[in-house]
């Protein structure tokens, strides 16, 4: 991981990204950073793209539902007029926002705050997915998740999508993608994956 030494009498800001494919943690490694800042009494706002309605709208929410409060915004420079005083700025579903994200986030770090950025870093055909390359390459510290591969079980860079549609962002969960490894994953739509119902060869089961 990483450590930084904060001179208090100096605010300087800085950018952490949290990246990965879907069902790998980011949200709830966004809220973990955030409940620990709010414990330390940091001021602490969190922002989210307001197309992202699937759990709460005035709330982050993992998949596993653990929440902290945040607002809903239409576009990156809100955040910039809504952050204020705070000294912790939480961002999560980053890839809806665009590349006007990475100069908001910027200018956040320079006028002293921790910014907490979390995103999918492809799209579901496997390419970048801006803004977070950019975001990735300003960023102080950045933090690459993975989820398991639900085929085979290694660790997955990936975002499956199992239902037919070509447009680049699909807001869902478990319905429209699932977790794949680089062997398993297809830009193609791919029918859900299972795991082998018979032992691959060498492994040994216990009942
Ligand atoms: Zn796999």
């Amino acid at each position: 991981m990483y450590s930084v030494v904060v001179d208090a009498s100096r605010r300087v800001g800085w950018i952490e990204v949290i990246c990965g494919s879907m069902f790998s943690g980011k949200t709830e490694e966004l809220i973990r950073r955030l409940k620990r800042a709010r414990i330390a009494r940091q001021r602490v706002e969190t922002f989210k793209p307001s197309i992202d309605g699937r759990f709460s709208e005035t709330e982050v929410v993992s998949h596993d539902e653990t929440a902290v409060p945040s607002t809903p915004v239409h576009g990156a420079p809100q955040i910039v007029l809504l952050s204020g005083s705070a000294e912790v700025v939480g961002i999560d579903e980053a890839q809806f926002f665009g590349l006007e994200l990475v100069p908001v986030c910027e200018q956040l770090a320079r006028d002293g705050k921790r910014v907490i950025v979390a995103g999918l870093d492809q799209d579901y055909r496997g390419r970048p997915f801006e803004p977070m390359p950019d975001l990735m390459a300003v960023a102080e510290f950045v933090t690459k998740l993975h989820a398991i591969c639900v085929v085979c079980g290694n660790p997955a860079n990936h975002s499956q999508r199992i239902r037919q549609t070509t447009e680049r962002v699909v807001v869902g969960g478990g319905e429209t993608y699932e977790p794949r490894c680089r062997q398993c994953f297809s830009p193609d739509p791919q029918p859900a994956g299972r795991l082998p119902s018979t032992p691959a060869p060498g492994m040994l089961v216990r009942s």
